[in-house]
């Protein structure tokens, strides 16, 4: 089975796919593939849903009316990426847009928006969050999109924390140490990373977190890291030590 071809055209879609079905597509999907990329009759597009692989498809039936896509032949088996939650202070629109692309780029299983004492932007747009998972999943040939989780409160999130996933707590305030070796302490299973908003955690939810055997504190160095530049730090290096990366 070939592995991602990065020149082929990729298009996330919710239907099933499975050989001979004919899938309608959407107006968005037909404006991004007639108008965006310029396909014609018979293009070959690239299409997944994140449950059954990826799978070659022709684009047929163009006319006012609409357009469809024919899945022809599977060209990768369906693969999950490593079971981390990305657990993070939303923030503001741009720069919330960046960190969650770059989360669904690094493979990350859930997308996990929690509520801190100083967390900036409350209200969180889903639906965005959501599209920038599936253009990045797109973009970079990964073949499930993380799941897109409603906002939690930080303390009911905790009181709810299954003791089973090991929570990497990204502290700035933890004693400069070896990161790798940090993480090499932890045993494979179920992990998720949390990042701080802008204005950090609160003495409170430090002392929690802090308080919880399941809590990894992990430095990302001696500088202090915008919380999107911490995303990419802490997600590289735990998929570099415990994720798919070896
Ligand atoms: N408390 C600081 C910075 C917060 S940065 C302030 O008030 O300016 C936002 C988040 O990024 C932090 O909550 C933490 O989770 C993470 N982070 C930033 N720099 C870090 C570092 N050097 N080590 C570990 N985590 C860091």
């Amino acid at each position: 089975m070939p592995v991602h071809d990065p020149n082929a055209q990729r298009l996330h879609v919710s239907a099933d796919l499975a050989q001979g079905s004919r899938l309608a597509c959407t107006p968005e999907q037909i404006n991004y593939l007639c108008n965006v990329l310029r396909l014609g009759e018979g293009a070959s597009v690239l299409v997944f849903n994140g449950r059954d692989g990826e799978w070659q498809a022709l684009l047929t039936g163009i006319s006012k009316r609409g357009a469809s896509l024919t899945i022809e032949t599977q060209t990768r088996l369906q693969t999950k990426g490593p079971d981390i939650d990305y657990v993070f202070a939303p923030l503001k629109r741009s720069r919330l847009d960046y960190m969650v692309q770059k989360a669904a780029e690094m493979g990350v299983a859930r997308l996990r928006p929690v509520l801190t004492q100083h967390t900036i932007a409350e209200r969180v747009n889903l639906d965005r969050m959501r599209a920038n998972a599936i253009e990045a999943a797109e973009q970079c040939g990964i073949l499930h999109v993380p799941d897109v989780h409603e906002p939690e409160k930080f303390e009911r999130m905790i009181d709810a924390w299954p003791p089973t996933r090991q929570l990497i707590f990204c502290d700035e305030e933890a004693p400069v140490s070896n990161a790798i070796a940090a993480l090499r302490a932890v045993h494979q299973g179920p992990l998720a990373v949390i990042v701080g908003p802008e204005g950090g955690f609160s003495g409170k939810e430090r002392a929690l977190l802090r308080s919880k055997a399941y809590t990894v504190p992990l430095s990302l160095g001696p500088r202090i890291l915008r919380a999107d530049t911490a995303a990419i730090a802490a997600l590289t290096l735990v998929n570099a030590v415990l994720g798919d990366w070896s």
